[in-house]
Order: structure tokens, then sequence, then C-alpha cells
């Protein structure tokens, strides 16, 4: 099955830009996406095609028009119905990896790219739109967003990393981060490889590696150890979440 994403945006020729070389490019060489940016002015009506106008109660910016993202994607809709469509938003709900492998389990994404100072709020009203923000912080579009949210997205399709299993100690897959990777020269200004990882004793490197994840976590994320911490203590049998899958 082809994972197809359709992008909304004023800005077509920025895709697939950087997903057309290494991993993603040739997933899509091989026919594993495909990447079908639209422009939304080519849904205007009127003679300028005018996508946006000045935000009711005043304000600095330009807000995008509902009529004309309502008609690009009811479009969307109609050339890749079974699509998701999400909105790049900074309102949006954070994207997370879990909600990155239900995207990437489906049929593909549409994705609306915001510019301005964003999009009319009666669209997300009057059509099945999910908000999804990439972080706490403010891009000058969505483009990049998309970008973001594709990319992580077609690395879990089927056949497109090089092992099965090699996302699976990834940070986040198990509500942590991942332990730090260490490799060759044995000695570095100094520095050497942390013994365990020379010893050949599996058991102690996987345990070496929980605890350096578990520690990393703590100190760079609290709020992510909090999180797992309290899926812990919630779970029924107390026991350590089970591995995914
Ligand atoms: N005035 C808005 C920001 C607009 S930035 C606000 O304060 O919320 C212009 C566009 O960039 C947005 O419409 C959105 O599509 C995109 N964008 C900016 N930051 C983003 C983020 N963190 N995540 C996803 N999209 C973002």
């Amino acid at each position: 099955m082809m994972f197809r994403a359709t992008i909304l945006t004023l800005y077509p020729e920025m895709f697939p830009g950087p997903l057309g070389i290494s991993l993603a490019g040739r997933a899509m060489a091989e026919g594993k996406w495909s990447c079908n940016p639209m422009q939304i002015r080519d849904f205007a009506t009127d003679k300028h095609r005018s996508v946006d106008d000045t935000p009711a109660g005043g304000g600095a910016g330009m807000v995008m028009r509902a009529d004309v993202l309502g008609r690009a994607v009811d479009h969307a809709l109609e050339t890749n119905p079974a699509a998701p469509v999400l909105a790049m938003t900074p309102r949006g709900a954070p994207l997370t990896q879990a909600r990155v492998r239900s995207l990437a389990a489906g049929p593909g994404v549409t994705i609306l790219c915001g510019r301005f100072e964003g999009i009319d709020e009666r669209l997300f009203e009057g059509r099945p739109i999910e908000p999804v923000s990439i972080g706490d912080y403010i891009l000058s579009g969505g483009e990049m967003g998309a970008l973001v949210l594709l990319d992580a997205c077609i690395r879990l399709l089927p056949g497109v990393m090089g092992a099965p299993d090699s996302g699976d100690d990834e940070s986040f897959e198990a509500g942590l981060l991942e332990y730090p990777h260490y490799t060759r020269p044995a000695e570095w200004e100094g520095r050497t490889i942390p013994e365990v990882l020379r010893s050949g004793d599996h058991a102690k490197i996987d345990a070496w590696r929980k605890a350096m994840a578990e520690k990393d976590t703590r100190l760079r994320r609290p709020d992510l150890w909090e999180r797992h911490e309290g899926a812990r203590v919630k779970s029924p049998s107390g026991a350590r979440r089970q591995k995914k899958e």
C-alpha cells in the first residue's frame, strides 16, 4: 500500500524538498509513498487569487480565509478520501511518536500549511481537521512542520528502514529517551567507551542502557519522566509498561 501525502500550501515548490533525497527519497522512488503538493491559490475565486484578508477585530498581519481553504480541503478529501486532514498550527496538540506511528500505519495524510497570522478558526469547525503543532516555538509557515511530520512517518513505512526492529528502541518509543551511543575509535581525546559496552555481556549491557535511558530522561526531560513514572504507578501489575507490539 502506498502512503499518500497531500500537502495544501502556498509554496508547493518546497515539496518534496529534503524528502526527495536519502531514505525518504529512495522510498518515494520505490513507490512506498507519494508526494502531492497542491497550490492553495488555485482555490481562490477572485482575479487576484487572494487567500488571505485582514484579521477581524484588528491587529497585525493577515489571516487565511476559511472559504478558500474549505475548497482546498474538500478537493483533498476527494482525491485522498481515506487520509486524515491535519493542519499545522502552534495551537494544535503537540505531535508525538504515538501519533506518527498511527498515521504511518494508515493510507496517508493531508496536511494544511498555514502562513501569515494563521487560519480562520471557522475552518476547524466546518471541516474534520486535526490541529497539530511540532513544538512550542513559532515557524514562519507550516511547510517545515509538514516536512518534519512526513519524515517521521516515512521512516516507519514497511521496508523503508533497514532492520524491521531498528525503530523499537528509539527515544519516545517506550516513553523514555534512548540510551547514549558510542563507536570506534576506542579512545578519543583521552575519553574511552564505557567498559560495560565492551564486555560482551548482553544482560549487563541491557541493564546499563536501561539505567542510562532512565537517568537521562529524568535529568533532561522531567516532563517525560513524570509521565513515564505516572504510567508505571497506574498500571495494574505495578510492573514496567509492556513493550508495544
Ligand atoms: N499567529 C500564530 C502563528 C502563525 S505562524 C500564533 O501565534 O499561533 C504561521 C504558520 O506557521 C501557522 O499558521 C502554522 O501553519 C505554522 N506554524 C508556526 N509554528 C508552528 C508550530 N510550532 N507547529 C506547527 N505549525 C506551525
